[in-house]
């Protein structure tokens, strides 16, 4: 019977409308199927931290992805600092966006102590951003990060896979003199690292941070990646050619509070000893999550929340980065196709009511400042 259906399809529309048919269908199931996700509205209408304010001490903005700026005291800090986001990444050739990148700093006034308009670093506290930290090499993390750094003079921690961004950026923008490509300081992390050290402890600015090496997640969208950006590349360039290079987590703590950012889903199998990365909050990365077993996400989980003992969970790196937040609906994040999101938000909300001591699973506003220990004790 689908033998002889198939028959008549083929002699009614063709080998070649068959082809665009199955891949039409497929495209529809696809798209309905994992890119609207009812669960995650339900959410993100009842379960937002509440929006602080540019003058509060303490204040961290998410741009999606694990894109974040952290601002304490005077100082700013910005982890991977992507905020080129456009449809069709993933088949044309990709670059930074310096509009983008500027109209970020205005917007979030990230500031540097430059001569600049008053209007964006008119901070009581005289904030600026002092360091840029992209978590690996892959596009959705350290693609801006090098002008960012280059706007501010601020420090650029990272690999040779980071490195080499800093010429392929100048020469992608030239004439644009707000970003000064000689100043800023690049220092190199854990890079021919012969000792197997596995963290790195920084001082900047009034934060506390740790760098601890960390696996990235395996599935078949990252095996099409390079595992390392080559010494040369120019921008635009292939997705696939931007590399892992070396992988991050970032412990941030200021006050005596602390954070977890953990951006990959990655087998997180950590060798520390008790309390060495307690932390209030994590931000727990989901990307990819949904290609992967069910028994390696509750790993994830375990490991995880064993080692922070967290009194909240953020998730982040569940949002579709090829398409650009809507500035006038804050709270609307697109997620990311074919990633099962839905499952794997309740099967961690399963995971997190079973635990003795109560876990909080709650989401950040999209581009807006929140403080991440809002309500805790
Ligand atoms: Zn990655
Ligand atoms: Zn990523």
């Amino acid at each position: 019977m689908i033998k002889n259906l198939t028959g008549v399809v083929v002699i009614v529309i063709g080998f070649n409308g068959l082809f665009r048919l199955i891949f039409v269908t497929f495209s529809v199931v696809i798209l309905s199927g994992f890119s609207g996700s009812s669960y995650l509205k339900k959410r993100s209408s009842n379960d937002i931290l509440p929006v602080s304010s540019i003058y509060d001490d303490f204040n961290v903005v998410f741009f999606g992805s694990s894109s974040f700026l952290i601002e304490a005291g005077a100082t700013q800090l910005l982890i991977d600092g992507f905020v080129t986001r456009k449809k069709h990444m993933f088949i044309g050739r990709i670059a930074p966006d310096p509009y983008m990148i500027v109209d970020v700093i205005r917007r979030f006034r990230i500031c540097t102590s430059k001569p600049h308009p008053a209007k964006i670093c008119a901070h009581p506290k005289k904030r600026r951003l002092k360091a840029v930290i992209p978590v690996h090499g892959h596009y959705d993390h350290a693609l801006d990060s090098t002008y960012f750094a280059a706007w501010a003079n601020a420090d650029l921690y990272g690999d040779t896979s980071i490195q080499v961004l800093k010429q392929a950026s100048q020469e992608h923008s030239p004439g644009r003199t707000e970003f000064e490509w000689e100043n800023f300081h690049f220092e190199d992390i854990f890079t021919d690292d012969k000792t197997g050290q596995n963290t790195r402890h920084l001082v900047i600015g009034d934060l506390k941070v740790t760098l601890i090496k960390t696996k990235h997640a395996k599935n078949i969208a990252t095996s099409l990646l390079k595992p390392k950006t080559s010494e040369r590349i120019r921008f635009p360039t292939k997705l696939r050619n931007m590399g892992l290079g070396v992988s991050v987590s970032v412990l941030v703590e200021y006050k005596n509070k602390r954070f977890l950012i953990l951006p990959s889903a990655g087998p997180f199998v950590p060798s520390f000893k008790d309390g060495e990365l307690a932390a209030d909050v994590v931000f727990l990365g989901l990307g990819g999550l949904g290609l992967v077993w069910k028994h390696t996400r509750q790993d994830y989980w375990n490991n995880i929340i064993n080692a922070t003992d967290p009194k909240r969970v953020i998730p982040i790196h569940w949002d579709g980065d090829m398409v650009q937040f809507n500035k006038d609906k804050q709270k609307n994040f697109s997620v990311a196709p074919v990633q099962s999101f839905d499952s794997t938000l309740k099967f961690y909300e399963e995971l997190a009511s079973k635990r003795s001591k109560k876990i909080e699973i709650i989401f950040a506003p999209a581009e807006a400042r929140f403080n991440p220990f809002s309500g805790l004790n």
